[in-house]
Parts: C-alpha cells; structure tokens; sequence
C-alpha cells in the first residue's frame, strides 16, 4: 500500500470516530432532556428555606407559574425597606450612610411635645419629609444598621415594580404640606420672640449670673452727681 493510501485510510477513520463521539454525546444529550421531561409535571413543594426537608425536592422542576406561584423567602430577606414613623427621631444617620443617597430627610425643632419613641428616645424634631428612592437602593442594609431606635427594616417584600418610576420613591414623612407650614410658622413665632426677650434683656442691663443660672438685673451704677 503506498503512503498516499494509507493516509487517507486513517483520515477516515478518524472522520468516523469523530462521528461515532458526536452521536453519543448527542444521545447522553437527550437522556438528560428526557430523564427532566419526565419529570417536568412535578414541581416543587413550595416550603420555606427553614424547613428541614427543603432541599428534597432538589431533582423536581424549578419553573414556577409567576406570580400565581411564587417560592417562599426567608423572614430575614433583605428586600423592600419599611420605615416606623412613630419611632423616628430623625437623627439623619440613615441618609448620611446611605451609599447612594436614596434617602431624604426635612426635619426641623419641634415646639410641640413630640413625647417618646417605643425605646424610649426622645423625640425632638419634627419629621416633615422622610423618602426613600427604592429604585436607588442597592440593598446594603447600612442604613438599618447605624438606625438608633431601630425603625428603619428591611422587610422580606421583594415584588413591587410599578409602571411609574416616581411610585417607587415611598414617603414616610408625618406632616401635611399644612401641618408642616403651620408647625414652620409656630416655630419662626417663637423664635422671634425668644430673640426679642434676649436682645431687650440685654438692653436693659440684664447679664447672666452663671452657666445654668437665672438671670439677675446688674446693680444700677452711682451717677457721678449723686456722688457729688
Ligand atoms: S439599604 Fe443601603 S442603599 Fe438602600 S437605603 Fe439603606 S443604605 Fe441606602
Ligand atoms: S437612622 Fe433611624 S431614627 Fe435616624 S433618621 Fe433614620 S430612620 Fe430615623
């Protein structure tokens, strides 16, 4: 047999192998699509991930009909954001951590008596406008860490999309544009009287007696006539 024969003998072979390897691969192909499809009619038992018997059905389908099924998440799922109005002090910690500044905080002194929060912080500041951009939020969780009363939660609510981008920004803020332009007025009310009662108590010759201490009008000074 001369060499160009023998060559395309084993360029043959070769050829034939490859074919044989590309069908069998085929064939391992569809077994694994068959052995699915056989099971594609049993789904999964929707459990939460805290059941002992949650990975058990690991081999059934994992295509859900969304959103008429939905699988469980976990209760410490870090999702949608709540804020606890009532138990706001409006520190402003939560804004200045966020590393995207989706959160907006308008606060101001309260003259009213705010009272306390459920853990017994004081409430000083009247909270006019507390939103949170949802559509911003990377979901770090930073903000409910440094929240001093614990108000500020990341809840397990992970299915809110909207059609409008502006519904995705919640607002947690207490007071109506009235409250809030009355409360504004009361506090520029008193304000400006407290500055007019300091600057005439000044005038009139009244010092302070010590840091903490009550005011006393300064002994009045001997005229130089009477002296005479
Ligand atoms: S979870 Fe992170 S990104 Fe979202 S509001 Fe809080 S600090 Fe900002
Ligand atoms: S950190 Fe907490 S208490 Fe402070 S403003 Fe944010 S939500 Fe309110």
């Amino acid at each position: 047999m001369d060499k160009n024969r023998k060559e395309e003998m084993a360029d043959k072979m070769s050829y034939g192998n490859r074919m044989g390897r590309a069908i069998k691969s085929l064939f391992t192909g569809f077994r694994v699509t068959q052995k699915h499809m056989a099971k594609a009619g049993q789904h999964r038992e929707h459990k939460s991930i805290a059941d002992d018997r949650y990975f058990e059905d690991a081999d059934k389908s994992v295509t859900i009909q969304y959103p008429m099924e939905k699988i469980p998440v976990p209760d410490m799922g870090r999702y949608r954001l709540h804020m606890e109005s009532e138990d706001c002090i409006a520190c402003d910690k939560c804004a200045r951590i966020c590393p995207v500044d989706c959160i907006t905080i308008d606060s101001f002194k309260a003259i009213d008596d705010l009272g306390y929060t459920s853990d017994g912080s004081k409430k000083r500041l009247e909270l006019a406008v507390f939103d949170i951009d949802m559509a911003k939020c990377c979901y770090c969780g930073l903000c409910t860490t440094v929240c001093p009363t614990e108000c500020l939660t990341m809840t397990k609510v992970y299915d809110y999309s909207e059609f409008d981008r502006d519904e995705l920004v919640y607002h947690f803020g207490v007071l109506s544009p009235d409250q809030e332009a009355d409360k504004r007025d009361k506090l520029a009310t008193a304000q400006t009287s407290k500055k007019q009662v300091s600057t005439a108590k000044k005038s009139g010759g009244l010092t302070p007696k010590k840091k903490g201490g009550l005011l006393k009008k300064a002994a009045p000074q001997k005229s130089s006539d009477a002296e005479n």
